[in-house]
């Protein structure tokens, strides 16, 4: 016996929560409530969340997230929703988050369709399952009536996807409840067990127009072509050689421009992304595509001077995600890897672009992890998802959130 205690004490706090009753019990009630869950997924993922329309499914969470007996439970300005579960001390506190809004646009069906043990559905893994997990989260938290020492913040925010830019999580640090931080932040992110991010990858969208006075092809011919002068930036920019290590990436996804055939444009235009693991890597590939646009425009007034006609052009940013990392070394990064690993799961640190990019950039120990289940083809209408499992995604919550705000006994 007194081995056996002495080992115990030996081991990280992670490994010493799991022999506590209360977080036995919580534990359990992940195994028997799975059909609960399954139909609260269900429920959550039917009701439409598009981009900049999240209010549905923003009002079905705050109703059920009272229902869970938390507290102040109200909507921010931007439209996040967000709750408490009073610590009995201040700190430390924690954010626990998921995502409302899906990359579906509006009257995408969304019903869910059941093959087998996947029910499929556009955004059933994510992010309802994170969703969905939170409010697991806070009805085990109740079951087994186990108080922690610091306050528990569940929120659900709108815009994490694409043109969404970070809105939700973006204004919780900068003007909302959270401006003057937190203790630490957890996103709650599609499925899996193995992945803690902890790095943010970063990423810039930009839209370039070149504009001209436009004209008829043989009887206006000398004058400025914004195509041709796109056409050139493109060429340049294409040549970029983005480094490996930090991963850089590059894409122009979107040209548009021109009338018909016959017709010297008055415009075109394209959308560029940029991703790096590194905020350098970016700006240095932000300083090379504007070079290349100035110099590509620059080369057609030249080369159509006589005609006395100018291209003018503009760079408008279309969203931006700031990088940044969550050291390995951290209290939350090393506590989320001890709590994976007492429960059997060998984790694994990645570089994503998520809601904790945000606080990540503003030094806020943060970090995505996976909500348990499996699934695939997110993001595309054949999305599907499989809770075999997701009691383990639960538990590792479940452990990591009073690891971190500590149990109050
Ligand atoms: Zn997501």
């Amino acid at each position: 016996m007194q081995n056996y205690a002495r080992k115990i004490e030996a081991q990280s706090t992670a490994e010493n929560l799991i022999f506590y009753p209360q977080i036995q019990q919580a534990f359990a009630f992940f195994v028997e409530a799975n059909d609960n869950f399954t139909d609260e997924l269900i429920r959550i993922c039917e009701i439409p969340a598009p981009p900049f329309k999240e209010e549905l499914r923003a009002a079905y969470i705050k109703q059920r997230f009272s229902e869970c007996g938390l507290t102040k439970v109200h909507t921010d300005a931007e439209g996040n929703v967000i709750a408490e579960r009073r610590g009995t001390s201040a700190t430390p506190d924690l954010i626990v988050s998921a995502h409302l809004d899906t990359v579906f646009p509006e009257g995408t069906d969304v019903r869910v369709k059941r093959d087998g043990r996947r029910f499929l559905a556009p955004g059933i893994a994510d992010d309802s399952c994170g969703l969905m997990s939170l409010i697991a989260l806070a009805q085990a938290l109740n079951v087994a009536q186990i108080e922690t020492a610091g306050t528990i913040y569940f929120v659900a925010t709108v815009g994490e996807e694409g043109e969404g830019n970070l809105r939700g999580v973006r204004h919780l640090f900068t003007a909302g409840e959270f401006q003057n931080g937190a203790a630490a932040f957890i996103s709650l992110d599609g499925p899996g067990v193995e992945r803690i991010t902890s790095r943010a990858l970063g990423s810039r969208r930009y839209r370039v127009t070149i504009n001209g006075p436009g004209g008829h092809s043989w009887g206006d011919f000398g004058v400025v072509n914004p195509v041709h002068a796109l056409g050139r930036a493109i060429a340049r920019f294409a040549t970029y050689a983005a480094p490996i290590s930090p991963r850089t990436s590059y894409n122009i996804g979107l040209i548009e421009g021109g009338q018909s055939v016959n017709s010297i444009p008055e415009s075109a235009s394209m959308t560029v992304d940029m991703r790096s693991t590194s905020r350098d890597e970016i700006d240095k590939l932000e300083a090379y595509l504007r070079r290349v646009i100035e110099l590509a425009v620059r080369e057609e007034n030249s080369q159509r001077a006589l005609s006395g006609t100018l291209l003018t052009y503009a760079i408008d940013a279309a969203g931006d995600r700031p990088s940044g990392e969550t050291p390995v070394a951290s209290h939350i990064v090393q506590t989320a890897m001890e709590c994976s690993r007492a429960l059997g799961i060998e984790p694994r640190l990645d570089c994503s672009s998520t809601d904790s990019n945000i606080p990540i950039s503003l030094g806020i120990p943060a970090i995505t992890i996976g909500a348990g289940g499996t699934s695939n083809h997110c993001h595309t209408l054949a999305e599907w998802y499989d809770p075999t499992g997701r009691e383990l995604g639960l538990k590792r919550l479940l452990l990591l959130t009073v690891a971190l705000t500590g149990l109050s006994v």
